[in-house]
């Protein structure tokens, strides 16, 4: 109708992770004078953080941690905060692409994720609030049930120890359920499948267990730098709100520019950037890598809403469910967590729940502080409610936010040296699913760095 504006209703980008930070260290340094380094790290989000951790516990080098923005305010402060050693991309994909032997090494990899956040959480005493337990994901089709089945039996032929799938005894589809699949999983009455679930959409027919974790990552990455800086003050320094503009690389050293046009000159470069937003890369000592690292990921924004139910002292959880309409496992699905949440203002059980996603094409940027419009929230809306046992009637969302996930073409994390110079290092892309492949990649450029001679791996930088 002419002369009339319809307004889209829309919310501040504004997560639970990033609303319980507490600011705990001295004021924001920015870089102001050009300085040299051993390891130049860009980006402290997990990945940065954590590299940053692992290089300065394992190797005597110094390290500068740039950030254009503040610590953990880019994905690691707007994911679900939801701990998983699964891949987004089916595991018999990767066997596919790799091989057996390869893809169950990828595995076992990102498992240890596992024990080195453990030893994180001993060695600098971190209180931020984790969980362990043993979380769910159901499944409404065969299409999908057979895909999990598949990985699980790859993964046990690799030796991988899997965990329990009930399916329901009165499922549609039992009897086509290949039989190569038998004693990968238990019959059980159809009820079970909708308790574990928390569900009352008698659609789904499978429940897959796995070991899940929560974690408010930027809690942790806030609580995780305040402990270097002090721990290792004469070999860390950290510098927000200093976007690098420029990467050149050389044969033996690397230069990066600020955008304010300060220098930092260090042996090497590890970008744990997630994206590559307006980031140059010239290698000088070698081929081209700018094309190819701008081509190498593509932008997925994730949306996420979360309320507090008034319930405490429920065990934390969590949920995937693959409705009918999803494809595969890789297709979009809802996740959702539950866990104790507290504020100044209130405490309760927070819910939060993910889904939504936009793909940008190449030439959109993602900018953080864009609005979280109402359509989001009303598709969250209609999941909880056609499928959460638990939801209210009226449903008073709390938090919107959204985030980017980097993915890269093989839609698995990139760690390690570039083949063209092997002064730029990556621990980027987080694939849907980036905590502990952050952690892990932490620590694995550690060793390279310390020169350990690594074996092939899945993760390895491509070209
Ligand atoms: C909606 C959503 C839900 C998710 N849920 C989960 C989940 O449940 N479980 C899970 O494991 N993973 C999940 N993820 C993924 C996970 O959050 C990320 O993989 C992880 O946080 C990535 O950490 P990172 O350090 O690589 O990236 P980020 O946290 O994004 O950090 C990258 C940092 O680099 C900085 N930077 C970029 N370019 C420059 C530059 N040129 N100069 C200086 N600094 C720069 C950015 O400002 C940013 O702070 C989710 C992600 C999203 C968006």
């Amino acid at each position: 109708m002419k002369g009339v504006v319809i307004k889209k209703k829309a919310y501040d980008n504004h997560s639970p992770w990033i609303h319980q930070l507490e600011k705990v260290r001295k004021p924001r340094d920015i870089l102001k004078k050009d300085i040299k380094t051993d390891m130049a790290i860009v980006g402290a989000g997990i990945a940065g953080i954590c590299t940053a951790y692992f290089i300065l516990r394992d190797t005597k080098n110094k390290v500068v941690v740039v950030e254009a923005n503040k610590v953990a305010h880019g994905a690691t402060g707007h994911n679900a905060g939801q701990i998983v050693s699964y891949f987004e991309k089916p595991f018999s994909k990767i066997v596919e692409e790799y091989g057996l032997e390869l893809a169950a090494r990828g595995q076992e990899e990102i498992l240890s994720g596992w024990e080195l956040l453990e030893q994180v959480y001993s060695e600098s005493e971190i209180k931020t609030y984790f969980s362990q337990f043993i979380g769910y994901a159901g499944c409404s089709t065969l299409k999908q049930l057979n895909s999990h089945l598949e990985n699980k039996y790859l993964r046990n032929k690799a030796n991988i120890s899997i965990e329990k799938v009930f399916v329901s005894e009165k499922a549609p589809f039992l009897k086509e359920i290949p039989k190569k699949y038998d004693g990968l999983y238990e019959l059980v009455p159809h009820k079970k499948v909708l308790e574990i679930l928390e569900t009352k959409s008698s659609l789904y027919h499978a429940a897959l267990a796995s070991k899940k974790g929560c974690l408010n990552s930027a809690l942790f990455c806030e609580e995780l730098i305040s402990y270097l800086l002090y721990k290792y003050k004469d070999r860390i320094s950290l510098y927000e709100f200093t976007p690098i503009d420029k990467v050149e690389l050389y044969g033996d050293h690397v230069k990066l520019s600020t955008r304010k046009g300060k220098i930092i000159n260090g042996k090497k470069v590890v970008l744990c950037t997630n994206g590559f937003q307006k980031l140059k890369i010239n290698n000088k000592s070698g081929k081209n890598i700018d094309t190819s690292f701008h081509d190498f990921i593509l932008g997925v924004v994730g949306y996420m809403a979360a309320y507090i139910s008034p319930q405490t002292g429920t065990k934390s959880n969590a949920i995937s469910y693959f409705p009918k309409s999803n494809n595969d496992a890789s297709d979009a699905y809802f996740y959702l967590t539950k866990r104790e949440f507290s504020d100044k203002m209130e405490s309760g059980n927070l819910i939060s729940v993910g889904g939504p996603e936009v793909t940008l094409d190449n030439t959109i940027e993602y900018i953080r502080d864009k609005p979280y419009f109402e359509k989001h929230e009303k598709k969250i809306d209609k999941f909880l409610k056609k499928n959460y046992i638990h939801a209210p009637k009226k449903i008073n969302y709390k938090y919107h936010w959204h985030g980017l996930m980097g993915y890269t073409k093989s839609e698995l994390r990139a760690i390690g040296p570039h083949p063209y110079n092997k002064n730029l290092l990556y621990n980027l892309g987080c694939n849907g699913v980036g905590i502990l492949p952050s952690i892990y990649g932490g620590y694995k450029i550690a060793r390279f760095i310390t020169g350990i001679k690594m074996p092939k791996s899945i993760f390895d930088v491509g070209v």
